[in-house]
């Protein structure tokens, strides 16, 4: 397998992936709202999904059937294309979520530092053995698509639950807001509503695929209630 496919393929879907990003008017306004201290995790999660089909555009630019050796989604490429693709959007994303977290604990007096989750090398691990088991490309084009948004969106929600459970572990009472987007199923319905850290339900950071709600994460919110509670005493 020749190593400069491969190369070529990266170059390529990155220059697209970067120009889209450029124009993208979601992006613009996150950052603007970023400048002016008024970005929350609802602007991170706009931003996830943004990239994240940015991405995925960009990749179904180039690779097709016809740009891969045999057709062949090989093990070689899929193993490169995803891991170089994802680790960028994993850092655009955790960049970004990482400013609004700092801005969001300076609003709430805390002197507490953005946590970063890592980089799911297993959820990668899955994309590639999906991408890699189809005897022909047409079967697995699919996982290009969502699949890559999807990914891409749970690198917010693992900032927010490791942001949650620093938080909890130093003593304060973080509460998780999920709101449902469009027209959700029962599932999403069902894990909709405020909650604190101790009272959320298991699947709170869990989506199923084309899943656009919003877990939100203000550590004001508990902060507030804290002082309320000293107030009434
Ligand atoms: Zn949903």
């Amino acid at each position: 397998m020749d190593k400069d496919i491969v190369i070529d393929l990266l170059k390529s879907i990155d220059g697209s992936f970067k120009d889209k990003n450029s124009k993208s008017k979601v992006l613009k306004k996150d950052i603007e709202l970023l400048k002016n201290e008024k970005a929350t995790y609802k602007e991170v999660n706009d931003l996830a999904i943004e990239v994240g089909q940015n991405l995925s555009q960009s990749i179904n630019e180039f690779v097709t059937a016809e740009s891969l050796p045999n057709e062949k989604m090989y093990f070689n490429i899929s193993n490169r294309l995803m891991n170089h693709t994802l680790k960028n959007n994993y850092d655009i994303v955790t960049g970004y979520a990482s400013d609004v977290q700092n801005q969001l604990n300076q609003a709430a007096n805390l002197h507490l530092k953005a946590q970063v989750p890592d980089f799911n090398q297993e959820k990668v691990k899955g994309l590639v053995e999906r991408l890699t088991a189809a005897e022909s490309f047409d079967d697995i084009k699919w996982i290009l698509d969502e699949p890559l948004v999807t990914f891409t969106q749970s690198i917010v929600d693992d900032t927010i639950q490791k942001n949650v459970e620093f938080q909890s572990n130093v003593g304060l009472k973080p509460r998780i807001t999920r709101t449902v987007v469009g027209k959700p199923c029962d599932w999403c319905k069902n894990l909709a509503g405020s909650y604190s850290y101790n009272d959320a339900p298991d699947d709170i950071y869990r989506r199923h695929e084309r899943c656009h709600c919003i877990v939100d994460y203000n550590p004001g919110d508990g902060r507030k209630q804290n002082v309320w509670t000293k107030n009434w005493k």
